[in-house]
Order: structure tokens, then C-alpha cells, then sequence
């Protein structure tokens, strides 16, 4: 029987692969512009530190990871997110003590156990970017302009801002429990995972997709209703810089993200071209988790972009695909050695080539040349090897001239190759 992947685990084909090399260049590019550095971090964790950071109560926890036991008898799990990992990491590390602000990224895959559909996959993957140690609002501002700029950068449009406060300790309690009471009334409009989230966690109502539950928050009490003066004061200054800066957002008092750690900031990035799952990114402030991990309060916020719906949306029309520069169509014994020397020393240069290797007809070669899609031929016979030339064919115009093989680099650049420096 052939076997074949996991369900809900994507192969990333060659042929979609630039895309995914454009999108994390130029998010390399513009984060560290804006003085994040790279941090990579492990896929396999202790599960108590999901348990712990992200909350027991929240969908990630009570049914999304995969976790298991291994050979020793720890519970181990597979990363759902990033966010705790690069905690623990400054954590453990005391990154604190080396400078007390931390701006990081990180690139890579996380798993949750979903339904697989369309724009959600069990195996998937996040662009993370996280700031610790700064409680500043100009943070939180500072980190969805960057945000908003990458997302423009590879070419998105038409995008929505949405922003929220979810309060912090002093005031949400108050927000859960008139949440809580609210729905209690409504309780019969509930699905059987809404009636339990009322004990637990009734903040995650306001996230449920069920349509009754839906209809069953339509009149539910807002955050805004309920934030202390601190809360108030720390959005009001967002808001401002936000404005500042010329982004435009939308307030959605509804938003609580699915992560029991977000204190305050919450934002999430939303394109109507992609359906119902239709959040490209999504993020907010944590000033708690640091704690709920077991270390010092610290405060934190971040995001996070999910790679494949972003790559979903990026534009068409760009060139993604990568193709020879040059294919070497040669014909006879003499002429086939010359071409595999040629062709070592253009991989050399950085110049992108190919060969024959099966001993194929002039025909058939010239076929495959034009399969790959490369930009020139280099035809090499008998006859025209013994006088050191070569004929060198413009795949696209079908022009052709002669040129002596000893210039064939210099002719090459010359018709303005993309020269990668090999380094030697
Ligand atoms: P959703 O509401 O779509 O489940 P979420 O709140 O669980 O999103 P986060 O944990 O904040 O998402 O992750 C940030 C981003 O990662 C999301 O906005 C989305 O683009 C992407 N993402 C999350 N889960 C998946 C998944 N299972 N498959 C593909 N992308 C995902
Ligand atoms: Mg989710």
C-alpha cells in the first residue's frame, strides 16, 4: 500500500516554494529593520508549559495539542504556538540580563489537532514576532505598524485592523462575571461547549462559531464597559499613536482571541478575500504569562501570522518560479564532456545551469530546455567545438549568434544574468 501524509499535513511543493522563500525574506528584512533578531526555538516542549501559559481552559488546551508520553514517561507536546516557547527561552537564558528589552521573531511550523479545511491545517506555520520587557503602549503601537508594513510589503491589500482591550486583573473579573450573568439568561441559546465554557471560561462564548451562540452574545455586555482607568488610558494611547501613524483600525469590542494570556491589547488582521477562516494574523499583550510560566512579572506582546492563508492572498502575477539561466544542449561524445565542464564551472559563478545527463537527441534536448523554461541554449557540436565556439540560442526571441566558448561567462553577464557571488 503506498502511504502517504498525515491528514491535515501539507507537502510544500518546489513549485509553491517561492512564494514561501519571498514571504520569510521579507519579513527577515523588514523585522529586523525594525531591531528584532531571530530566535528558533524547539518543537517539542514540556506540556506543562502550554497547560500553564496558554491556559487549561481555552480550545488550544482542551483539545488541540498533541501531546503524548515518551520513552521516560513525560508528557511532551507539540508546539501549538510560540509565544510561550520564546518566554520560556528568555527565561531561561536571563535574555533580561543582557539588555531588558527583547524584540524577537521567530518562523516555523505549529501543530493543533483542527478539523482540516481550507485555510486550516494541523501542521501549519507562523511568522511570530514578540517584544518583552516593555509595558509601553508606544509597544503596542510600535509592533502593529511593523505588522501592517510586512503585510503590505509582500503585497496585501484590502485589509482590516481590528482592535480591542481585554482588561487586565484588576477589571476583568468584573467584565467575566457580567459576561458570565448575561449568559447565564441565555443559557438554552447555548451549544453544549458554551454551557461549559460558562463555568470556565465564559469570555470564550464571545468567540464561539455556532450560530445560536452567535445570536446568543448579540446584546452581551462589552469589555469597554467594564475596564478600570489604567486599561482605559493604556487603549486610549494606542488608539492615538495608531492614528498618528495613519493606520486606520476598527474597534471590536467582541474580539478575545483564543489564548487565556492576553491582557489589554488585542488585534487581529482580517481579509474578506479568504472566507470564513479569514484571520491572517492575530496578536495582543500578555503582561501575566511570564508569571503563569514562573518567572518575574514581565510584560509582553506579540503576534502571530499564519503563513498559509497569508501566501494565499499574495498577489498574482509575480515571478515566484526560479528557472535555468542557461541549458546546455550537446550532441557527441566530445561535446557532452565539454558541457559538463562548462556546466561545473557556471554552478561555480552562481549561474544557474543545466545539462543533458542521459545522452538524449538534439530534439529531445532542446525540448527540455524548453520545459524548464530556461533563458538560453548553449548549442555545442562537433564542428563548433573544434573552432572553440558554440552557438548560444535566446529561448524567448529564438535569436542565436555565435560566440567563442573561452568569453562564454563574460557573454553571459554581459546579457545581465543574476550572478549569486559562490563565494570561491
Ligand atoms: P482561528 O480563530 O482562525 O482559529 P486562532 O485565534 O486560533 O485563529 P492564533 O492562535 O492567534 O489563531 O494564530 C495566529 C494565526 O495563525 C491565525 O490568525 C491564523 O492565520 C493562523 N492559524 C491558526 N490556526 C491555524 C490552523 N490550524 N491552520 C492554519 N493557520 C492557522
Ligand atoms: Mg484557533
Amino acid at each position: 500500500m503506498e502511504i502517504k501524509a498525515i491528514r491535515g499535513f501539507n507537502d510544500i511543493l518546489p513549485d509553491e516554494i517561492g512564494k514561501w522563500q519571498f514571504v520569510e525574506k521579507t519579513a527577515r528584512e523588514v523585522f529586523e529593520g525594525f531591531g528584532y533578531s531571530e530566535i528558533r526555538i524547539p518543537i517539542l516542549e514540556r506540556t506543562e508549559l502550554f497547560s500553564r501559559g496558554i491556559g487549561e481552559a481555552t480550545d488550544i488546551v482542551e483539545k488541540e495539542m498533541y501531546t503524548f508520553s515518551d520513552r521516560s514517561g513525560n508528557s511532551l507536546t507539540l508546539r501549538p504556538e510560540a509565544t510561550a516557547s520564546m518566554a520560556r527561552a528568555y527565561l531561561e537564558h536571563q535574555l533580561y540580563n543582557i539588555e531588558s528589552i527583547a524584540k524577537l521573531y521567530c518562523i516555523g511550523p505549529m501543530f493543533r489537532y483542527e478539523r482540516p479545511q481550507k485555510g486550516r491545517y494541523r501542521q501549519f506555520y507562523q511568522i511570530d514576532a514578540e517584544v518583552f520587557g516593555v509595558g509601553n503602549p508606544m509597544v503596542d503601537a510600535e509592533l502593529i505598524i511593523m505588522l501592517i508594513h510586512f503585510l503590505n510589503s509582500v503585497g496585501l491589500e484590502k485589509l482590516e485592523l481590528q482592535l480591542n482591550t481585554l482588561g487586565d486583573r484588576a477589571c476583568r473579573p468584573q467584565y467575566r462575571e457580567g459576561l458570565r450573568k448575561y449568559l447565564e439568561g441565555k443559557a438554552f441559546q447555548l451549544c453544549e461547549d458554551c454551557k461549559r465554557r460558562l463555568e470556565t471560561n465564559p469570555l470564550r462564548v464571545l468567540d464561539c462559531k455556532v450560530e445560536t451562540c452567535k445570536q446568543a452574545i448579540a446584546d452581551a455586555p462589552k469589555v469597554t464597559d467594564f475596564i478600570c482607568s489604567e486599561c482605559q488610558k493604556h487603549f486610549d494611547s494606542l488608539k492615538e499613536y495608531l492614528e498618528t501613524a495613519g493606520l486606520a483600525y476598527i474597534l471590536n469590542p467582541r474580539m478575545v482571541r483564543g489564548l487565556d494570556y492576553y491582557t489589554r491589547t488585542a488585534f487581529e488582521v482580517v481579509s474578506y478575500q479568504l472566507g470564513s477562516q479569514n484571520a491572517v494574523a492575530g496578536g495582543g499583550r500578555y503582561d501575566n504569562l511570564f508569571q503563569e510560566i514562573g518567572g518575574k512579572e514581565i510584560p509582553g506582546i506579540g503576534f502571530a501570522i499564519g503563513m498559509e492563508r497569508l501566501i494565499s492572498l499574495l498577489p498574482e502575477g509575480k515571478q515566484f518560479v526560479k528557472h535555468p539561466d542557461l541549458f546546455i544542449a550537446a550532441l557527441g561524445e566530445a561535446p557532452s564532456k565539454e558541457a559538463y565542464r562548462i556546466v561545473n564551472q557556471l554552478h561555480l559563478e552562481g549561474i544557474r545551469a543545466e545539462l543533458d545527463y542521459e545522452g538524449k537527441s538534439l530534439k529531445s534536448q532542446m525540448r527540455r530546455a524548453d520545459k524548464l523554461k530556461a533563458r538560453y541554449t548553449l548549442i555545442l557540436g562537433e564542428e563548433e567545438l573544434k573552432r572553440g565556439r558554440a552557438v548560444l540560442r535566446n529561448m524567448e526571441n529564438k535569436s542565436q549568434e555565435e560566440i567563442p566558448l573561452q568569453d562564454l561567462i563574460d557573454s553571459l553577464r554581459k546579457k545581465s544574468f543574476q550572478i549569486e557571488q559562490s563565494g570561491l
